[in-house]
């Protein structure tokens, strides 16, 4: 068979066989199909789609592209959580410890800053000397030590996605919903944990702006991984503003801290409650029994005793008087007063970049001090002269003033108060439309 054909079946509409899927992802992994042809796979996946059989290959392939860990062969108990990105979403810094407090152990591996959204990775650097980088072995020792691993992700697992996600970026095929599906579960499963917790966001600030669109990810994610085996629950959460009012590393460290003390931002408690209570369900807990020891550990200092170990065994010290802090802190007013109707997270994460919380180039250094805090919730009363969000400046030097202005322009104001969108939706099979 020559990978030619394969194109032309995919191109005409066609189902791809097993072996002509694994054709494809090895000539991503090893060199031997050209670029042009692997693009031009990718453009007839994303024009023509995949069925979940061939979803299911796909994923199994790219995931064999590299080192499988599989964690549950050795620790079954482990649990991992994936979003699909948004901002102002602190969940992973407040999951990890809350579930390993609850005697829950986690293990994730974690990104940098992508887009419009930071990365937990990029929020852990926050805290002098945290150390992501881990073996399988280590990560077995940080699990066993502290109840949880948040670790980068070794250029051993699932290389093939590097390459299918570079030429998918420049070829305008990274919203194709298997080539999403393939990427992301190849990680999750090379991970191998043994139930996996997803958050699906919908809206203006997410990847996918539809609740359609969002649940149809969420039950594709979901098939995939009880298909190959492993317990998978998928909720669907809101991203039409920011989920937390954090928008930065250091401050959303901060955020993280307020929310295991057992204060903090309701939003983004209930989202990581949620999270954490879906997870405890694959794990066979009762609901209602999983929030009561969540809350109990939240109210009781031992959410926040485990964050402390976490960071103390990967290398930091969990000090937050040592967390970087703005060089200024400067109060953006709102436009008008009456209701916040609109936030638009996409273009507040971009000022969230640009003021340090990100990076513009690849090799660009953060200021950790930098980000943005909202005070203003799409359905809040605003009076003329009272703060929407502030800005606060780090070391990079920025257009303060045009920043300012970028995000007092995020928020629409009205005369009519709007509820807020749902913050969650329902899970993978209860929220398709
Ligand atoms: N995240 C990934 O890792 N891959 C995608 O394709 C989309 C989001
Ligand atoms: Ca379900």
């Amino acid at each position: 068979m020559s990978f030619v054909e394969a194109i032309a079946e995919k191109r005409d509409g066609g189902a791809l066989s097993h072996d002509q899927i694994a054709a494809f992802v090895r000539g991503a992994s090893d060199g031997s199909l050209s670029p042009e042809q692997l693009a031009a796979m990718l453009m007839a996946i994303c024009c023509r789609g995949m069925d979940i059989d061939e979803t299911r290959w796909l994923t199994e392939e790219m995931l064999r592209s590299g080192e499988v860990w599989n964690l549950a062969g050795d620790r079954p108990e482990v649990v991992d959580k994936h979003s699909t990105g948004g901002v102002g979403d602190t969940v992973s810094l407040v999951l990890a410890p809350l579930l390993a407090a609850v005697g829950v152990p986690v293990a994730m591996m974690a990104g940098r800053g992508l887009g419009h959204s930071q990365g937990t990775l990029d929020k852990l650097d926050a805290l002098p000397g945290w150390d992501s980088t881990r073996s399988r072995d280590e990560t077995l020792d940080l699990i066993d030590d502290c109840g949880a691993a948040i670790i980068a992700q070794t250029d051993d697992v699932a290389p093939a996605d590097r390459t299918l996600y570079a030429l998918r970026d420049v070829t305008a095929t990274v919203p194709s919903l298997p080539l999403i599906v393939g990427s992301i579960m190849s990680k999750k499963l090379a991970l191998g944990a043994g139930a996996l917790i997803l958050d699906v966001k919908w809206g203006t600030g997410a990847f996918r702006k539809t609740v359609a669109s969002a649940s149809e990810l969420a039950v594709a994610l979901r098939q995939v991984a009880v298909d190959t085996g492993v317990r998978c629950e998928a909720l669907i959460t809101d991203m039409n503003q920011p989920l937390g009012p954090a928008l930065g590393t250091a401050c959303e460290v901060r955020e993280a801290l307020a929310v295991l003390s057992g204060a903090g931002d309701a939003r983004l408690r209930k989202v990581t409650e949620q999270l954490c209570i879906g997870v405890m369900i694959l794990r066979g807990w009762d609901p209602g029994e999983a929030t009561a020891v969540l809350d109990r550990a939240l109210a009781d200092g031992s959410a926040l005793a485990t964050w402390e170990k976490i960071a103390v065994a990967h290398g930091a010290d969990p000090d937050p008087e040592l967390l970087a802090r703005p060089r200024s802190a400067i109060e953006v007013l709102a436009s008008a007063e009456g209701f916040v109707t609109s936030c638009d997270g996409e273009d507040l994460g971009r000022v969230a970049v640009e003021v340090g919380a990100g990076r513009r180039r690849v090799d660009e250094e953060l200021a950790h001090g930098a980000g943005v805090l909202v005070h203003a919730r799409i359905g809040d009363r605003i009076e003329s002269d009272q703060p929407v969000a502030t800005l606060l400046v780090g070391e990079r030097e920025v257009d303060e003033q045009r920043l300012t202005d970028r995000i007092r322009q995020a928020f629409t104001i009205g005369p009519e108060r709007v509820d807020p969108p749902e913050l969650i939706l329902g899970t993978a099979e209860n929220s398709a439309p």
